[in-house]
């Protein structure tokens, strides 16, 4: 179940088709039989979500011809559902604080998080003009919480206050963006073909690509011709089995945008491009889903950052066993061990006084609510001994004992804890006793197409398919997140990435 070490070289097309219905098909149509669209477009965006938008508000304001297609009936992509958490260098923000900061610190903060995991030449180009993108979304109106930039929250801090989110997380950033892109609709700069998906891409004898075939909510199919094409089609969250394939891990919660079915790499790998990065996989530390039919739905989130509520109870694996410090301040270290952990299961244990005495350890729910689920949820179990418990729950019924029996013991002696847990504030003595199961998750696809520093999709040999760049999740969360959930890492990257190739694509074409 955790993630093994892929070899990118064996995952072709024809390996993830399965996960998508009628995509063979269309990939061997004869072009011949499609319709071609008259106009050539200097750039085809596939995708308009939180990369594809700035890449065509971008190129469109300075006078490219764009076509955006978007297998949705809406624009904006995961930005409906993203919590929109951004960071950047130099940003008006930090100075209207007086914090000092710069792209090089920012760097080493990504670096240190994700223990140098991410791609250093894309980190590099990320944080060296993510400012500018938050910038330009603050000239736009784009404003941000009370107390903003912080440090952290949710995932590692920062040393630096450079992590800023709109009130309304990634829908403000969709709300600075719609208005602008809508005009560039408007004049005519921008046409917009929603409930269309790129199935395919146009390529001549020499790989160069030439354009894009589609195919409507209706099964129409059409051809357009473009001289640059940018996938921002997102990752393969919309794909448990693509996303198996990939990652060699089941997606367990289905949370990420469900119009990503992984076609960003599928037209990549089409056109002669590599995937790479299902290595980096990391899981969020726990959730407690509906069932067990993955994905599943999450229902209610854990609150386990011990700065926001210390934890009462202990934490098992599936042998009963502590496997990490309850209490460690640090999101990364517990996400780490949960990685190590069959399933990405835990179980959080506690006893009749734990429930009385302290807060909720669930959002949403209200204590009536959480007592509820334990004669109702699959997840929750109730009993009287904690022998029964692990019985019932799944755990080592024996180890499970015995762990509560040493946890106790160490508190009664004083004794240091083992794990270097420090807020032990009761005993797990009192029955009834409890175990809910939370299970990693993730929102982010590791996976992506490789591209080089001009965000070219580029072959196995590390040469640029001629025409074709990608930005977003399409190149994979592992390229900027690395193995870890790096604080703004994708948000930011693929804003920024989107405004970078708006910009520049025609010159870095030339
Ligand atoms: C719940 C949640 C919270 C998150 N919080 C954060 C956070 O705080 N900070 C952070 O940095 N990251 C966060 N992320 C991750 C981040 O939001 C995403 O990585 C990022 O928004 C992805 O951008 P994208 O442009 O690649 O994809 P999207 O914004 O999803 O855009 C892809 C678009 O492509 C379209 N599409 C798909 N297939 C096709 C096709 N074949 N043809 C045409 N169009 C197609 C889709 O309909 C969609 O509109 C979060 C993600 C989730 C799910």
């Amino acid at each position: 179940m955790s993630g093994g070490s892929l070899n990118k070289f064996s995952i072709t097309k024809r390996t993830l088709l399965s996960g998508i219905a009628g995509a063979a098909a269309t990939s061997v149509l004869p072009t011949w039989r499609r319709a071609v669209a008259a106009t050539m477009y200097d750039v085809i965006v596939i995708g308009a979500g939180t990369a594809g938008m700035p890449t065509a508000i971008f190129a469109a304001e300075r006078g490219a011809k764009v076509l955006v297609i978007d297998k949705a009936p809406v624009t904006g992509g995961t930005l409906d559902r993203s919590t929109g958490q951004i960071a950047g260098s130099g940003t008006v923000f930090q100075k209207a604080k007086g914090i000092s900061d710069s792209p090089d610190a920012h760097y080493a903060d990504n670096m240190r998080i994700n223990g140098g995991t991410s791609d250093p030449v894309l980190t590099r180009l990320f944080v060296d003009n993510a400012g500018e993108t938050i910038n330009w979304l603050a000239a736009n109106g784009f404003t941000v919480r009370d107390g903003h930039p912080v440090m952290g929250g949710g995932h590692e801090p920062f040393t630096t206050a450079r992590y800023q989110w709109g009130m309304d997380g990634g829908k403000s950033i969709y709300k600075i963006m719609d208005p602008i892109f809508t005009a560039g609709v408007k004049k005519g700069n921008i046409t917009l073909v929603l409930s269309t998906a790129a199935v395919d891409l146009i390529q001549d004898g020499k790989g160069a690509v030439l354009g894009v075939t589609c195919e409507d909510d209706a099964g129409k199919k059409q051809d357009f011709m473009g001289r640059n094409v940018v996938i921002t089609a997102g990752g393969c969250g919309g794909n448990p089995r693509m996303y198996y394939d990939l990652h060699n891990t089941t997606l367990t919660a289905q949370i990420m945008y469900p119009f990503n079915v992984g076609q960003s790499i599928l037209l990549g790998l089409g056109a002669g491009g590599v995937v790479r990065g299902g290595e980096k996989y990391d899981p969020l530390f726990g959730t407690m889903l509906s069932d067990d039919n993955f994905p599943a739905e999450q229902t209610v989130p854990f609150l386990s950052d011990p700065e926001r509520r210390q934890p009462w109870e202990i934490y098992v694996n599936a042998r009963g066993q502590r496997f990490v410090r309850e209490d460690d301040t640090s999101v990364d270290r517990r996400e780490k061990a949960l990685a190590k952990q069959s399933g990405h299961r835990m179980w959080v244990i506690s006893d009749q006084e734990m429930i009385d005495k302290s807060p909720l350890y669930v959002g949403r729910w209200n204590k009536q609510q959480f007592l509820d689920g334990f004669g109702s949820h699959p997840m929750m179990t109730k009993a009287s001994t904690l022998e029964e418990l692990g019985v019932k729950a799944g755990i080592d019924p024996r180890e499970l004992s015995l762990t509560a029996a040493k946890y106790n013991d160490a508190i009664k002696t004083g004794a240091t804890d083992p794990l270097g847990r420090v807020h032990r504030p009761v005993q797990l003595a009192k029955a009834p006793f409890y175990a809910v199961r939370m299970t990693g998750w993730t929102v982010i696809t590791f996976a992506g197409l490789t591209v080089d520093g001009s965000l070219r999709v580029t072959r196995a040999d590390g040469s640029a398919i001629p025409n074709l760049y990608a930005a977003g999740e399409a190149i994979g969360g592992g390229a900027t997140s690395g193995n870890a959930y790096t604080n703004g890492a994708m948000v930011t990257p693929s804003l920024t990435f989107g405004r970078m190739l708006g910009s520049k694509i025609l010159s870095w074409k030339a």
